[in-house]
């Protein structure tokens, strides 16, 4: 598409050239008055060029504004029409509404809550359940002095820009990028070459400083989106929402801005649970808090979210995994640093590659993001439209030897989704530090080893003699001396007496004496390795993939008599609100006794449906139900037999009243498939019952 798009914007800038060079061909044959004949010929080849143009005009505005292959229906009509109908039908429902709701907070109603329940059910089964997780449930509210050591109340933040005369905030980062997203969709007139440098922007986008992203707002001339006022530089502003706890105020807290500080402070007593092995992972369901700068795009940026986060903990010096061979095959769409960084697009790479290559990191998060990839697409997400983007640079943080994020496609454009990042031993050693508690493994000999150990024992009597007040400073910096560093300063120590030596604290040297420190290298047998295991976190976004599931799920067909378009989300039976309706094909006693009966058979199944005994039509009853994208419909039109309807096929099978129950279970556990039962039961064909 990207290729489509620039030869198409370089095919435009040709054509414009060409209906210029006519244009002043036409008038100098008028000025010369030539022969009427030969100006109307002239006008004629202008009048077929500017068609020309018109139709690549066409095709670009396709191009960049992701026209469905039909060309007919954009993305924001698209979006128009999917949030239209899960507003309808109450998936979900913007919070605090009769007073005109508050941006960033939803409230899921009861399909979506059943959706996400089910969505955190498979979760649970896909990862705590196959990997023997240690699921964990911390508290929302956590005291400051956790989140200092995390690095969250210095560093927890986004650039921010403000309205220079009403003070509305916007983030800086999307100003930009909206700048660009605008100019590359509707401005067909940019040549390729600053469609090129505003394509690079966006890439680099999450990689620029403060400094960078002000220049660039201030070079395109970003004002205020509202009112077109000035805008600040960027600065930065802290996500977290502060609270304190307990009455007095002196306790200061925050809402968690992820759940995975809560599984690494609790690191000491899960290893213990684990029998003091590594490795293993924890994981944790809950709410997040970020008080974003300016939500938007409905679901996706919000301000209370549901995160699902895993931390698998691991050896920094053995990162292979047992199961990664059950992923090494998978093949599904990667966007490697080096690929973004150089205008190309994400390619099908096999995933066992990728980690030979050593462009996945290692075998563990290489098989976190294989499990993610399963778990997406086992949801019902488009394969085609997802992709693993490893971070640029500077997007990852100082300390992560890797990062991918699950990135989504969705009328909104590619949206992270779920972040799978390698971050070494960072968060265990700053709470270590902070808190004093070491969170450290062990790995035990067989055998003792005799390893050697530096040992540095500046004698501080006469460090005090020599450097007064400055002596903690000294003794300081011998002790931080490197084992490079120590065993020249003891030869020189024994070959001169004397040494110079560079106290950075004091920002000088100072002369050490042989009488002012011992350095010696000492055997000792060591029974274990003390480390501090790294850590790996996939860490799940669970709003943002069910807006992306409620996309990928949604079409539109039109109706039998073909007067309407009806609405249906084709969501596989795992994920839908409810797995089956019961109805009675006509209002009559018998039948409805029939459709009990089945509903308590469900009900005992573990099967969610709905019955539905009003007089309404068949048709009109399916089209409601396939609007929540319940996948199966059973209709009593006997009361032995009943029919079993398919959702998307609308295909109906016939079974006796007895088995309905087993048939539909089966169907939805994934004992069966639909073609199973489309081939072991009789079919039953549309006639009176089909919409
Ligand atoms: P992060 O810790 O920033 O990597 O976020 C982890 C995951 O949380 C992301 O992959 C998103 O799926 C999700 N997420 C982050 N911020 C928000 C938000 N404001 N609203 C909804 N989901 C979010």
């Amino acid at each position: 598409m990207d290729a489509t798009e620039d030869s198409l914007r370089k095919a435009l800038a040709e054509k414009q050239s060409a209906v210029e060079a006519q244009g002043n061909a036409v008038r100098a044959l008028k000025a010369a008055k030539v022969a009427k004949a030969e100006i109307e010929a002239a006008i004629e080849t202008l009048n077929a060029l500017k068609l020309e143009k018109s139709s690549i005009e066409r095709q670009l505005q396709a191009a960049v504004s992701g026209n469905g292959p039909d060309g007919s229906v954009n993305r924001e009509a698209f979006r128009q029409a999917v949030v239209n109908t899960l507003e309808r039908r109450l998936f979900y429902i913007p919070s605090f509404k009769i007073y005109r709701g508050v941006a960033g907070l939803y409230d899921y109603g009861p399909p979506g809550c059943a959706v996400k329940s089910n969505v955190l059910a498979f979760w649970r089964q896909h990862f705590v359940l196959e990997e023997n997780m240690l699921e964990v449930d911390c508290p929302c509210v956590t005291p400051e002095v956790v989140l200092k050591a995390s690095g969250h109340v210095d560093k927890f933040t986004d650039l921010m820009v403000k309205d220079e005369i009403t003070g509305t905030c916007y983030r800086a980062d999307h100003l930009l990028k909206d700048f660009c997203n605008e100019k590359l969709q509707k401005d067909l007139t940019i040549t390729a070459e600053k469609a090129a440098e505003l394509k690079h922007v966006l890439a680099v986008l999450d990689d620029l400083s403060a400094e960078e992203l002000g220049a660039k707002i201030k070079e395109y001339g970003i004002v205020a989106p509202d009112t077109k006022n000035p805008l600040s530089d960027p600065y930065p502003f802290n996500l977290m929402f502060q609270t304190s706890i307990g009455p007095s105020g002196l306790s200061p807290g925050y809402m968690r801005p992820e759940t995975a500080q809560g599984i690494f402070v609790n690191f000491k007593d899960l290893y213990y649970y684990n029998g003091n092995k590594l490795p293993f992972a924890a994981a944790q369901i809950g709410q997040a808090f970020r008080n974003e700068i300016s939500p938007r795009q409905g679901l996706l940026r919000v301000r209370e979210f549901t995160l699902a986060e895993i931390e698998h903990f691991v050896d920094p010096e053995d990162k292979s995994h047992p199961k990664y061979c059950e992923v090494a095959d998978l093949e599904f769409l990667m966007f490697p640093r080096e690929e973004q960084m150089s205008g190309q697009s994400a390619k099908r790479i096999r995933l066992g590659e990728a980690v030979s290559k050593g462009t996945v990191n290692n075998e563990t998060l290489g098989y976190f993001i294989g499990r993610v990839y399963l778990f997406l697409t086992r949801l019902g997400i488009d394969k085609e439209r997802l992709r693993f983007r490893q971070h640029l640079t500077n997007e990852m943080a100082h300390y992560a030897a890797d990062c991918w994020d699950a990135e989504i496609e969705c009328s909104y454009g590619w949206i992270e989704c779920v972040g799978i990042a390698d971050r070494s031993a960072y968060d265990l050693r700053a709470h270590t530090e902070k808190s004093g508690v070491p969170l450290v493994a062990h790995e035990k000999f067989s055998e003792p080893r005799e390893v050697e150990e530096l040992v540095i024992a500046p004698v501080k009597k006469e460090l005090g003699l020599a450097f007064k007040g400055n002596q903690k400073m000294v003794v300081e910096s011998l002790e931080a001396m490197n084992e490079k560093e120590a065993m020249e300063m003891k030869a020189s120590l024994e070959t001169k007496g004397e040494v110079e030596f560079y106290v950075c604290t004091l920002e000088k040297n100072v002369s050490i004496k042989k009488n002012m420190v011992t350095i010696s290298k000492e055997k000792k047998k060591e029974h274990q390795r003390v480390f501090t295991p790294s850590v790996i976190e996939p860490s799940f976004g669970i709003g943002r993939i069910i807006y992306c599931l409620f996309e990928h799920s949604f079409y539109m067909r039109p109706s039998k008599a073909g007067d309407e378009q009806l609405n249906v989300f084709r969501f596989p039976p795992v994920v839908a609100p409810i797995k089956c309706t019961v109805f009675p094909l006509v209002q009559n006693q018998q039948y409805e006794e029939v459709a009990k009966v089945i509903s308590k058979s469900l009900t005992a199944a573990g099967i969610s449906h709905k019955i539905d005994i009003t007089g309404t039509s068949i048709g009109k009853r399916y089209a409601r139900t396939d609007e929540l994208g319940v996948p199966f419909a059973i209709t009593v039109d006997s009361s032995s037999s009943v029919t079993i309807r398919e959702r998307d096929s609308k295909d109906q099978i016939r079974v006796n009243v007895e088995e309905a129950a087993s048939v539909v279970k089966s169907a939805t556990d994934g004992q069966s498939t639909w073609d199973d039962v489309w081939s072991n039961f009789p079919h039953h064909s549309s006639g009176s019952t089909e919409d």
